[in-house]
């Protein structure tokens, strides 16, 4: 089955959808696919306070409903699946979604996001699921645990950014680094340490995230050279271990950097490839917000709009 489309868009986080509100009102008729995780990382979260014009502030799945709605109210056709395949060597953008359609796109806008790393702990996705106090972003949830005991685990930038985040927030925040040395560039590793509010504990891997059912309550952690556990207190546990970009299928076709984030020209959405655009997390490992996505959702669409215009004025001159 084939299909011809005006402008794609791949994926249902703020980005897509963004970029699915502004392509719509220029009509554009765009087509989105929502990939496997409908709505994206938001879906995951609670509640959403740092959203500007939610001054109650918002679910994680309810904004993401709202910005489906905002995007249908304006035409856009919004469909079940997950590109499987692309490309881009010629004039039109080739995508196949479950293997089986394959559209010809005149402009595509990525949005796939990227997903949080986590340990995998039975303890730590079961309180993950339930909004019980495990999280993957200090930014977001930081808040909730003002003048209380956190954990946090990673020893990278993000982990020491993080923690530095939550100790202007939190009581205390026990981080977690399970080698002997920190991954982190020097002068992040420095801030944290010299943060009083901060213990670093090395050599510990976390064993599992302790609760009531509902909330957690502390973590079990070992020495992983003396085998030794203890438990710790904690009402939040914060994983900081990395990112992993929605990108594979792009690997070949666009330029990626090392850790597979896609490459834009700076200030823009454009990528390595004359009409596609990429917008949100997979492009972006240092904001990671539901408010960057949708600005540069909101980009990719704009640029994606002048791009169709471009190539429509050199086809009548
Ligand atoms: P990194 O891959 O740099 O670090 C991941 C950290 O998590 C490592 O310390 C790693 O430990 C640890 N880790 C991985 N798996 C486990 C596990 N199962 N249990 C315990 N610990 C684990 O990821 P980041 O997200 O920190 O950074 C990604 C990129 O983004 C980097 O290039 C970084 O420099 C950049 N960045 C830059 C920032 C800035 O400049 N402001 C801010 C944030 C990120 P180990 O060291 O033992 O492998």
């Amino acid at each position: 089955m084939k299909e011809n489309i005006k402008c794609l868009i791949i994926g249902s986080g703020p980005a897509g959808y963004t970029a699915a509100i502004y392509a719509a009102r220029a009509n554009m008729n765009p087509v989105l696919y929502q990939g496997t995780q409908p709505g994206g990382q938001l879906t995951t979260t609670n509640d959403v306070e740092n959203f500007p014009g939610y001054p109650e502030g918002i679910t994680g799945p309810e904004m993401m409903i709202q910005l489906q709605q905002q995007a249908e109210r304006f035409g856009t056709d919004i469909r079940d699946g997950w590109a499987t395949k692309v490309d881009f060597t010629g004039p039109v953008h080739k995508v196949w979604i479950n293997d089986t359609i394959e559209l010809h796109c005149e402009t595509v806008i990525i949005a796939t996001g990227a997903s949080a790393r986590y340990l995998g702990l039975p303890s730590e996705q079961k309180y993950l699921r339930s909004g019980g106090g495990v999280s993957a972003c200090a930014v977001c949830d930081g808040f909730f645990y003002r003048n209380q005991e956190v954990v946090i685990v990673g020893a990278g930038d993000s982990a020491c950014e993080e923690a530095h985040y939550l100790s202007k927030l939190c009581r205390k925040v026990t981080m977690l680094v399970r080698r002997d040395e920190f991954r982190a560039s020097n002068i992040m590793e420095a801030r944290v340490r010299k943060t009083k509010n901060i213990e670093i504990l090395f050599n510990t891997e976390t064993e599992e995230v302790l609760g009531d059912g509902q909330l957690v309550t502390g973590v079990r952690i070992k020495n992983n050279i003396t085998g030794k556990t203890t438990d710790i207190p904690a009402t939040g546990f914060f994983v900081a271990i990395g990112h992993q970009p929605n990108t594979d299928i792009f690997k070949g076709h666009l330029q990626l950097n090392e850790t597979g984030y896609i490459i834009n020209t700076p200030g823009t959405a454009q990528t390595s490839v004359e009409g596609v655009f990429v917008c949100g997390d997979a492009a972006d490992h240092v904001y990671r917000q539901a408010i960057t996505a949708a600005g540069t959702g909101c980009m990719a669409a704009l640029e994606a709009e002048r791009y169709l215009s471009s190539v429509e004025l050199s086809t009548v001159e």
